[in-house]
C-alpha cells in the first residue's frame, strides 16, 4: 500500500465517518458545485481580465485573473503593482488549484456526533448564523465580549470589514495564528524602531547580509524582495552573504554561504558590531543623535561579545566574522535581512534586536540601500485589543485554566496543526468544558475544522473583496484591491458577507455599524476616504487597475528626522525599558 498523505487521512477521516453517519449524502460538500461543470465547452466568449491581490502569503502581490466562459483560466502578475511589478511565484500562479480544488468546503456543516468524530449534518447559512448569533448575543448583553476568541490566519488579519465587525462587537480577544518567526521579528523591530516590518532597500544596496532568510523561496516580502535583491546584485554589483544552518535556495545563490549553529546568529551580529566599533568604523552621528546609547557606552556593553566568543557559540571562525564585519561597514550602503533562522528560535526577539543593533552601528536605517521604515497607506483599519500575542500564548492560557472562551472562532487558522505541541491543542479543542463552542471558517477541512461544532465554507481570495496595503518596496505608499474574479463556488461566502449578516441578527448598534448592503459597497465607502484617490481615478480606477499609488508623494529617506522614531524616547531604542 502506498504511503498515506495528510490530505488522504483528512479525506478518509472526514468523508468516511460522514458516509457512515449520513448515508453518503455529504460527499457533495467536497465536490465542485453542480453549476460549475468540470469540462467547459470552448465557446467564442472573449476572455476578461480582472485585477486583484494575491492572498496566499503576506507579500500581497498584484494579480490579473483571466476569466473565460465563466471560469478562471489563468492567474498572472499585475505589471502595474509597484511591489511585484508583474511577477508572481509558482504558488501565486497556482491559485486556481485553491479555487477549483475538488476538496473545497462548499456548504455549512454542523457536528452531529461527538466532537472530532467526523459526523456532520449539512445546514443552511441561516441555521449556521442563527446558532452563532444566539451564542454571541448574550455575551455582548452580559458585557462578556472578551469571551469571544478569534484566531485569524493568513490574510484574515487584514480583512477590513471583519475587523470593523470585531471592533463594533466590542473587545473580543483577537490573535494571530502561529507564525512565531514573524512575531519575533515584529516584536524585535518594534521594540527598537517603534514600527515594523522594516523594508530592505536591496536594489540600491552594495552589500546584502542575510541572517537566516530565504527570500528566493519564501519570505514576508517574498517576490518583491527577491526581485530587488537580484537587481542589487546585477545592476549594483551587490555582494550577498548568507548565514544559515542549511544550504537554502538563497544560500546556494549567495556569493558566500556560512553555516552557523542553530539560534546563534545574535552572537555573530554582536561580534560584528563589536569589531566595527573597535575599528572606529561605526556611524557615530547616527548612534549619538538617533539612538539612546552612545558609541562609548555601547562598546563598554559589547566588550564580552568578541568574535572569539561568537566563534565558540556559532561555529563561525572569528577571522571570518572580523572580515565580514569590515566588508559590511565599508561597502556602503548595506542592508541586513532576517528570516526564520533568526525568528524561529526561543531567542528570536533578542536576536532580531542584536541585528537591529548592528544596523544602528553601521547607520543604515532609512537610507538608500539600507533598512527602511515601512511606508503604508492609511485605510482606517480599526485597532483591536490583543489579549494574547499569538495562538500559542492563547492556548497556554487555556491549558492553565486562567481564562477560557465561550465562543472560539478560527478564521482561516489551523492551530491543531500549526501550533507547537499540536497534539495538546487537539485535546484542548476536543474538550467542551474548555472550549464550549468552536466555529471554524475555512476554504478546506483542516485538523481544527475536524473538531468544529459549526464549519463555515469560506470564499477564497479570488471570490471576495478587500482593500490592502503593504510596505512599499519603493517607499511610495499604495493601496491594492481584492475583488472577486469569479463568484463564490457552492454556498461558500466571504467573511465580509458573514459579518454583515451577523451584524443584522445581533441588532442595535452592531446592526448600524454593519449597515452596508454588501461588501463591495463597504469597500467603495472606505476607498472614498483615501486622500487623493478620488482625483486619481477613484474606486473605478482602482477596480480597473488593481492598485493606486499615492500621487504627489516623493520617496524620501531619513523620515525619522521629521518626527523621530515612534518609540517612547523618539530614538532607536538599543536599550529598551519595555523589555
Ligand atoms: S509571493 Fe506571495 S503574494 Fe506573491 S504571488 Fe507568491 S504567494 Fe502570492
Amino acid at each position: 500500500m502506498g504511503k498515506m498523505t495528510r490530505r488522504d487521512f483528512l479525506k478518509i477521516g472526514f468523508t468516511g465517518a460522514a458516509l457512515t453517519g449520513m448515508g453518503g449524502a455529504l460527499t457533495s460538500c467536497f465536490s465542485p458545485a453542480p453549476e460549475v461543470p468540470r469540462k467547459m465547452a470552448r465557446t467564442a466568449g472573449k476572455p476578461v481580465t480582472i485585477a486583484s491581490t494575491c492572498r496566499l502569503c503576506p507579500a500581497g502581490c498584484g494579480i490579473l485573473g483571466v476569466v473565460a466562459d465563466g471560469r478562471v483560466t489563468k492567474i498572472i502578475g499585475n505589471p502595474r503593482h509597484p511591489n511585484n511589478r508583474g511577477k508572481l511565484c509558482a504558488r501565486g500562479h497556482a491559485g486556481l488549484n485553491v479555487l477549483y480544488d475538488p476538496d473545497r468546503l462548499l456548504y455549512p456543516l454542523k457536528r452531529s456526533g461527538a466532537r472530532g468524530e467526523g459526523r456532520w449534518t449539512r445546514i443552511t447559512w441561516d441555521q449556521a448564523l442563527e446558532e452563532i448569533s444566539k451564542r454571541l448575543a448574550p455575551l455582548r448583553q452580559q458585557g462578556k465580549t472578551d469571551a469571544l476568541w478569534v484566531e485569524q490566519g493568513i490574510g484574515g488579519e487584514q480583512d477590513l470589514l471583519f475587523l470593523h465587525f470585531l471592533k463594533a462587537y466590542g473587545g473580543p480577544a483577537v490573535f494571530g495564528d502561529s507564525s512565531f518567526p514573524n512575531e519575533s521579528r515584529a516584536l524585535g523591530q518594534s521594540l527598537t524602531w517603534g514600527t515594523e516590518p522594516l523594508v530592505n532597500d536591496a536594489a540600491k544596496a552594495r552589500f546584502i547580509l542575510n541572517f537566516g532568510a530565504n527570500p528566493y523561496e519564501n519570505h514576508e516580502h517574498y517576490i518583491p524582495l527577491a526581485q530587488r535583491i537580484i537587481e542589487g546584485r546585477m545592476n549594483n554589483g551587490a555582494k550577498l552573504v548568507t548565514f544559515d544552518v542549511r544550504l537554502s535556495n538563497t544560500a546556494g545563490k549567495s556569493q558566500e554561504w556560512i553555516p552557523v549553529n542553530p539560534g546563534t546568529d545574535g552572537a555573530i551580529a554582536l561580534a560584528m558590531a563589536h569589531h566595527i566599533l573597535q575599528q572606529g568604523l561605526q556611524d557615530a552621528e547616527f548612534l549619538n543623535k538617533w539612538t539612546n546609547v552612545s558609541p562609548a557606552k555601547l562598546m563598554e556593553h559589547l566588550a564580552p561579545y568578541t568574535p572569539e566568543q561568537a566563534e565558540k557559540t556559532s561555529g563561525v571562525k572569528a577571522a571570518e566574522i572580523r572580515r565580514l564585519a569590515l566588508e559590511l561597514a565599508q561597502a556602503k550602503p548595506a542592508t541586513i535581512l532576517t528570516g526564520r533562522g533568526v525568528g524561529g528560535h526561543r531567542n528570536g526577539v533578542l536576536t532580531e534586536r542584536c541585528v537591529s543593533l548592528l544596523c544602528a552601528v553601521i547607520g543604515n536605517i532609512d537610507i538608500p540601500g539600507g533598512n527602511c521604515l515601512p511606508r503604508v497607506m492609511d485605510l482606517g483599519e480599526p485597532a483591536l485589543k490583543t489579549s494574547f500575542s499569538s495562538s500559542p500564548q492563547a492556548f497556554s492560557v487555556l491549558k492553565e485554566g486562567k481564562k477560557k472562551p465561550e465562543v472560539f472562532l478560527a478564521c482561516m487558522a489551523n492551530p491543531a496543526y500549526a501550533n507547537p505541541g499540536a497534539g495538546e491543542v487537539v485535546q484542548i479543542l476536543k474538550d467542551e468544558k474548555r472550549v464550549p463552542f468552536l466555529v471554524v471558517a475555512d476554504t478546506h477541512l483542516t485538523e481544527t475544522g475536524a473538531l468544529a461544532d459549526i464549519l463555515l465554507p469560506m470564499a477564497t481570495y479570488l471570490e471576495s473583496w478587500n482593500l490592502e496595503t503593504r510596505p512599499a518596496m519603493d517607499l511610495t505608499p499604495f493601496v491594492s484591491i481584492r475583488q472577486p474574479i469569479t463568484a463564490p463556488l457552492g454556498k461558500s461566502l466571504a467573511m465580509g458577507d458573514v459579518v454583515l449578516d451577523l451584524g443584522r441578527r445581533l441588532g442595535g448598534d452592531l446592526a448600524k455599524a454593519m449597515a452596508y448592503p454588501n461588501c463591495e459597497e463597504f469597500i467603495d465607502r472606505v476607498s472614498a476616504r483615501i486622500g487623493g484617490l478620488a482625483a486619481g481615478g477613484g474606486i473605478q480606477g482602482l477596480k480597473k487597475e488593481g492598485v493606486w499609488i499615492q500621487t504627489g508623494h516623493r520617496p524620501s529617506y531619513r523620515s525619522f528626522e521629521k518626527k523621530g522614531f515612534p518609540t517612547p524616547s523618539g530614538k532607536g531604542e538599543i536599550f529598551s525599558k519595555r523589555l
